[in-house]
């Protein structure tokens, strides 16, 4: 794994915090400020993990772009710190900061103290958004149709990503950017119309049976399809199908998925994000599976903590667990249960690896995706320089950041001009749509790819496509297959 080099280590002496909190804890609070809730919630431990080491601060996105203290990993906990012991109040700075923090956990992966920044920074944008400090009318509505309207309802989710497409399909959208009508939209839009990402004809369940079964089942597992990645990225769903039904996986696709709640937790809001888990864990048979799969780095991350999220729901806390230790990232579970190989006499083909955040800092799978690469005959895999800093997508960072987010695309795609290679593979939705904006704005004639649909089309080259796809009359009750 290529990772940034370590230069220009700071002081590893012990920073005062009213040192590091500069600009934020000493300046005198404007407006509305609130007191912690959600760190006091957090074991203390967690809240006390940090030694001031400093090592971190080089893997810092934010800390590299400032070399502010306060946009470091270690600032950043010094302040939730500060208001865990209830020595600063949450002030609208502190939101502020905690906004321009990526949530990418390379400081985790840095760590040699094994801070659980993951959880510090959600407990920290909960307590962000309980003290209403960063709160103003469109703030809100946006937030509450966004958060609570449509990322808690599939249906209009999926009714909105019809409309996207008939725009799309019908040549408005491109109309609409050659008459550069897009001028008069407003600022914030504007800016986020590049990143529209193309919405497909059908999505998963048009795509995927209920239940698929390969000729010899090994495994059981159920497959998650995604919100957005149900929209967008539904293509991959069924590569992932196919990859699995090859590797002797009979897939159970439930018809009724929910979003994993990974947007909700990331931006603050706990209580939706449970509800999100507990929706999720309800529409799977944990006994009846031997792993439950996905594809997408992002909600993989979070969707193996919902044992945190739900350890104090009496009615949860048991299958949550059992959920945890069911979740399967699906590089991880091919090389646990082995990838068959494609046989050789494919085209030969340059690729390279960016890894999301969330996949080797969120989850520490690193080689799994590269075995998966190396397993595709034909496939020269070129390590990417700084393959494991951010791309800037962070969830919807290049929404609500737009000039930190576009300057680090713009030094990803730097890294992938480096290699010559014309692909470049991704393991995350988010990430591939950030990659393909960047890729298409500036012409670059690179394609971006998930890892498993390359996998998916070298076995299709071999012809093995139809019969991997037989629709299993097996209802949910049914017994497992042999070998279960
Ligand atoms: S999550 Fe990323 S951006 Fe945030 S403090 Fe850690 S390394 Fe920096
Ligand atoms: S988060 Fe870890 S690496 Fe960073 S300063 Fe604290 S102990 Fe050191």
């Amino acid at each position: 794994m290529s990772r940034p080099p370590i230069t220009n280590l700071p002081r590893l002496t012990h920073p005062d915090p009213r040192e590091i909190i500069d600009g934020i804890g000493r300046a005198a609070p404007q407006g509305k400020t609130g007191k912690a809730v959600y760190l006091k919630e957090l074991d203390y431990s967690v809240i006390q993990q940090c030694m001031h080491c400093g090592m971190c601060l080089p893997t810092c996105p934010t800390y590299d772009a400032t070399k502010l203290e306060r946009n470091s990993p270690r600032g950043r906990i010094a302040l939730m710190r500060q208001i865990a012991d209830d020595k600063m109040e949450v002030t609208e700075a502190f939101g502020r900061e905690m906004y321009f923090c990526l949530g990418c956990l390379a400081c985790e992966t840095a760590c040699p103290a094994g801070v659980e920044y993951g959880k510090l920074f959600e407990y920290a944008r909960a307590e962000v958004e309980h003290s209403g400090v960063l709160d103003n009318p469109k703030r809100s509505l946006i937030r509450n149709v966004m958060l609570r309207g449509l990322f808690t309802n599939p249906h209009l989710l999926r009714a909105l990503g019809r409309l996207i497409w008939v725009y799309q399909a019908t040549g408005l959208q491109q109309l609409v950017r050659d008459l550069k009508l897009t001028r008069l939209l407003p600022k914030k839009i504007r800016e986020m119309e590049p990143l529209t990402p193309t919405v497909k004809a059908q999505f998963s369940d048009q795509l995927i049976a209920r239940v698929e079964s390969p000729e010899k089942p090994r495994y059981r597992v159920g497959l998650l399809t995604g919100c957005v990645q149900d929209l967008i990225y539904s293509d991959v769903n069924r590569d992932t199908a196919d990859v699995l039904l090859a590797n002797g996986c009979e897939v159970v696709t439930p018809r009724s998925q929910y979003c994993c709640g990974s947007l909700h937790a990331h931006n603050g809001e706990i209580e939706t994000a449970r509800e999100m888990a507990r929706r999720s864990i309800d529409s799977f048979d944990l006994d009846g599976l031997d792993a439950i799969i996905t594809n997408a780095a992002g909600c993989g991350s979070h969707l193996k903590t919902y044992g945190h999220l739900l350890h104090n729901d009496p009615r949860y806390a048991a299958r949550a667990a059992q959920w945890d230790a069911k979740l399967k990232d699906i590089h991880e579970w091919l090389a646990q249960i082995g990838i068959t190989p494609p046989r050789p006499g494919v085209e030969a083909m340059k690729v390279t690896y960016h890894e999301a955040c969330h996949l080797c800092h969120g989850q520490k799978i690193t080689q799994p995706p590269r075995e998966v690469l190396k397993a595709i005959p034909g496939l020269d895999l070129v390590e990417l320089p700084e393959s494991t800093w951010c791309c800037g997508s962070a969830g919807i960072y290049n929404i609500t950041q737009p000039e930190m987010s576009k300057e680090l695309l713009k030094r990803k795609l730097e890294q992938v001009d480096k290699t010559n290679a014309p692909i470049v593979a991704t393991a995350n939705p988010g990430c591939l749509v950030q990659i393909v904006s960047g890729l298409r704005e500036s012409g670059r004639e690179i394609e971006a790819v998930h890892p498993v649909s390359l996998l998916a089309k070298s076995y299709r080259e071999q012809g093995r496509e139809v019969p991997l796809r037989k629709p299993s009359a097996r209802s949910k009750s049914d017994p497992a297959p042999a070998g279960h």
